[in-house]
């Protein structure tokens, strides 16, 4: 098993010597190495089984050592900057050479992010180099949001997790990129699609596509949980499934011919940031509950909710 402790000067060490070591952000739980040396990115990979087709994000503790990796910013990305970081964005932009092909999966652009994690940032500051990190855990499935997350399915295969309690966003970062200079959100995410729009105005939406995805967050199946989760209206669900112990995932209130313990409620009060924070840390404990399969409930679709609502259409058994 790993280390699961708060040395940030043992972080360091480790990544300076081409290790993995798992950091919290404020988004979800990254699986870090030195994004400049390719062999400690390549374990990455291999750690996740993640196909080598699937980019990774680059962090940095601020937006100038981002610039010492990315070719060009233009006035519209340099706005996003200013405006939302550190916070949960990531920015694709032209690369540098300096960022190795197989960060990028061959790319000529890199996808940038500056985390806003306390803990994160002093490491990052630490070192003379940005972190590849991907979520830290296997591919496909539900990400972490809590040390003991990552421990549960990759603690064998790293060296330290660093430990800065519970993620306070839950959603993975939101990812924007641009097409002809018009600014394109390939990923919805923990920055939601109305406050970017307040800044920039109108965004293009390139989500869903299965096959040579700009971003593994546009595969179609992705984030799943253990047990089967079917995505949609549970009173119109239930029917299907007779005979089934059924889990409930719920927005403000439960299911009166349910069980209450087999029911989660993600945010009694209705509210979308708290809903995101316990998402995947419900969809993970539905694991240990007495059910054969998860019946999820449809957000409001707005704000996070069109982002929860993604990860939870992705994470079903039929996308
Ligand atoms: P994850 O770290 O698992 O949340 O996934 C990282 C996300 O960043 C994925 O959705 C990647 O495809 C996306 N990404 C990384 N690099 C690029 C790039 N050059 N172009 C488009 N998306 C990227
Ligand atoms: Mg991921």
């Amino acid at each position: 098993m790993a280390e699961i402790g708060k040395d940030i000067h043992k972080a360091a060490e480790l990544l300076k010597r081409g290790k993995l070591v798992a950091i919290p952000t404020e988004t979800v739980y990254g699986l870090a190495a030195n994004a400049f040396n390719p062999e400690a990115v390549l374990n990455v990979f291999e750690a996740k089984e993640r196909p080598h087709f699937d980019p990774l994000i680059v962090h940095s503790s601020t937006a100038q050592w981002v610039k010492q990796h990315v070719a060009e910013t233009s006035p519209m990305a340099q706005i996003l900057m200013d405006e939302f970081w550190p916070g949960p964005l990531t920015l694709v932009l032209p690369k540098k050479p300096i960022v190795p092909d197989v960060v990028t999966s061959g790319l000529d652009s890199v996808a940038v992010r500056v985390p806003s994690h306390p803990m994160t940032q002093d490491l990052l500051r630490m070192l003379d180099f940005p972190l590849a990190a991907p979520s830290a855990n296997p591919f496909g499935y539900v990400s972490p949001t809590t040390a003991q997350h990552v421990q549960d399915q990759l603690g064998d295969k790293i060296d330290y997790i660093l430990d800065g309690g519970p993620t306070t966003v839950g959603l993975e970062s939101t990812i924007i990129g641009f097409e002809e200079g018009k600014p394109v959100v390939f990923r919805l995410g923990g920055l939601s699609i109305d406050v970017i729009e307040e800044v920039i105005g109108k965004v293009e939406l390139s989500l869903n596509q299965s096959s040579d995805p700009k971003a593994p967050g546009m595969l179609k199946s992705h984030y799943a949980p253990g047990k089967p989760l079917y995505f949609g209206n549970p009173g119109e669900m239930i029917t299907d499934f007779e005979g089934k112990r059924i889990g409930f995932l719920g927005f403000m209130t439960r299911l009166e011919f349910l069980p209450p313990k087999q029911q989660l409620i993600l945010s009694p009060h209705g509210d979308l940031h708290e809903a995101a924070v316990n998402l995947f840390a419900f969809m993970r404990e539905f694991e240990k509950f007495p059910v054969d399969l998860i019946l999820a409930e449809k957000l409001p679709d707005i704000g996070l909710g069109r982002a929860i609502n993604d990860r939870l259409r992705r994470a079903s058994v039929i996308p």
